[in-house]
């Protein structure tokens, strides 16, 4: 599927260094594992989010705070979103089963995920491609 996409590329380096400022704030006490996502809205605004992780209950991942926070101020088109991970350097890092299913709800199939882990390192995927034959209710 083609992930080439002119708002996107716009916005690549823009959603590069968000992302990489939000991991800084990750709370992982438990795993060092650090990730940060910039989430692009068809509209052209930015959304970050960092991991949050918890003791007592179920943590949550930098992609889901994202979107939450994105819905919760009003927000519902998605054109991308990008993410960076690892412990001290960067590692290609993908979204979890969950937040990939998370994003179905919000996105369509053409929906473009990216991994960055530094240095120009760079794969870009289309949600379709992260989660085939995803569970879509009312389908
Ligand atoms: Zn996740």
């Amino acid at each position: 599927m083609n992930t080439e996409n002119e708002l996107l590329n716009k916005n690549l380096d823009k959603l590069i260094e968000t992302a990489k400022t939000v991991r800084k704030n990750a709370y992982t006490p438990y795993s060092n594992f650090k990730v940060g996502a910039a989430l692009l809205t068809k509209s052209g605004k930015i959304y970050s989010g960092c991991n949050i992780e918890n003791g007592g209950i179920m943590s949550i991942c930098a992609e889901r705070v994202a979107f939450t926070k994105a819905v919760s101020e009003g927000e519902k088109e998605f054109e991308a979103i990008l993410v960076v991970g690892g412990k001290d350097e960067l590692i290609y890092t993908t979204p979890c089963g969950y937040c990939r299913q998370f994003m179905t709800e919000f996105c369509k199939k053409d929906f473009i995920v990216c991994m960055y882990y530094g240095d120009g390192k760079i794969v870009k995927k289309t949600l379709e491609e992260l989660l085939p034959d995803s569970f879509i209710l009312n389908e």
